[in-house]
């Protein structure tokens, strides 16, 4: 049962990408999924993709009961944890709602693991728990700042519960890998992401924007204080930030964690700023886009991208693919959508 991983959300963006290396990687994988905000394409993706279909069990992971069946009836050591909300804005307007859903999902599965005496847990977290951080890149070690907002809060608290529950129980041993900002889609535009209503995130904005579907980028803000006055992220190829997970599954697997509880930066350790984002995305698909200069957005940080030296040393992972092809990939899933 150690190569069958349990991986919620996993019809979701990061988790259908983290599903496709998975099997790729030999595992059986087994997806729960409410379909919140995701459907039943990316599982066809997967089977494309791999020719091999996951199991799937349609059920929130917030209900208990759905949940134990699944762990009474599915032999699985390690589960990966992506089922959440995760946009930052609804997260201010329903705060209730995001606490209760990220917060007992995990608590529920963190529970039903230690019944069941399944071993392994690797949880999404994510950059935002740096918040403005003082010092870049940051390390692992960089003191994480107060969330600035109810989504960001509720990944600090899970991975505060997460250290709590594996310092309570021996036998479990967990992950936090905090993604810094994930871009791009599977190369063969199968699977990649499906935002719901108005893109938040910069890229799907702009693969948007290319294909008509939005009039115009918005660049918010060009007078931070940085090179070109734009904001710098640090953008992590999907495919990389999936691949990512199954080191780190293998690396539970094999014994071969040095502490019980570990937290790894999961980026390409390079800044890129809006302005060069936006080029790169003209470059690499040969196009034009619409875009202005826009006031800042509320609580944009100037600033944040990863020390990913211990990811390096430790999981043996870095980031390969060149933001040129994760752009075109970007682009080429658009398009696949739009068809
Ligand atoms: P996503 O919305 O595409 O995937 C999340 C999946 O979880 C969806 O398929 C959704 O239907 C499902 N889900 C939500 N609540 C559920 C519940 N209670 N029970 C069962 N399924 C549920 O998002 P994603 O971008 O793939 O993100 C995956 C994880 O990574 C999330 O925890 C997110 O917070 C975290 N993360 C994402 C980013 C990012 O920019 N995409 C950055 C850092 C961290
Ligand atoms: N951004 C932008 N226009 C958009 C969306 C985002 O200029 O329509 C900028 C945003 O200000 C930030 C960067 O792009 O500097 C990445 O934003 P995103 O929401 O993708 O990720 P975040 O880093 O906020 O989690």
């Amino acid at each position: 049962m150690g190569n069958r991983v349990l991986v919620t959300g996993g019809a979701g963006y990061i988790g259908s990408h983290t599903a496709v290396e998975l099997i790729n990687g030999g595992y059986e994988v087994i997806i729960v999924d409410n379909l919140s905000n995701s459907d039943r394409s990316s599982l066809e993706g997967i089977r494309k993709i791999t020719g091999i279909e996951p199991t799937f069990i349609e059920a929130d992971c917030c209900d208990r009961e759905a949940m134990r069946r699944v762990f009474e009836n599915y032999e699985f050591d390690s589960v990966i944890h992506f089922a959440a909300y995760k946009a930052v804005g609804e997260s201010v307007a329903e705060p209730a709602k995001y606490y209760r859903n990220n917060l007992d999902s995990f608590l529920t599965v963190l529970e039903l693991m230690k019944e069941f005496g399944r071993n392994n847990i690797l949880f999404s977290s994510s950059a935002t728990v740096y918040g403005d951080a003082d010092t870049l890149p940051v390390t692992e070690l960089t003191p994480r700042k107060p969330a600035t907002s109810p989504y960001g809060n509720t990944k600090q608290m899970a991975e505060d519960i997460l250290r709590d529950m594996v310092a309570a129980n021996e036998g479990l041993k967990g992950i936090a890998l905090r993604y810094f900002n994930p871009i791009g889609a599977h190369p063969s535009a199968l699977i990649g992401e499906l935002p719901r209503g108005v893109p938040n995130n910069l890229v799907p904005y702009i693969t948007q924007t290319a294909a008509g579907v939005r009039e115009c980028l918005s660049i918010f803000g060009d007078d931070y204080d940085t090179p070109d006055g734009s904001c710098l992220r640090d953008y992590i190829d999907v495919v990389d930030l999936a691949r990512a997970h199954v080191v780190a599954i293998e690396r539970m697997v094999e014994g071969k964690s040095r502490e019980r509880y570990e937290i790894f930066n999961i980026g390409t350790g390079r800044p890129v700023s809006v302005f060069e984002l936006v080029r790169g995305f003209e470059e690499a698909n040969n196009l034009k886009l619409n875009y202005r200069v826009a006031p800042r957005r509320a609580g944009d940080v100037t600033a944040v991208w990863a020390d990913t030296t211990l990811a390096n040393d430790e999981l043996g992972w870095r980031a390969e693919r060149e933001l040129r092809d994760t752009l075109r990939a970007a682009w080429a899933w658009e398009q696949s959508v739009r068809q």
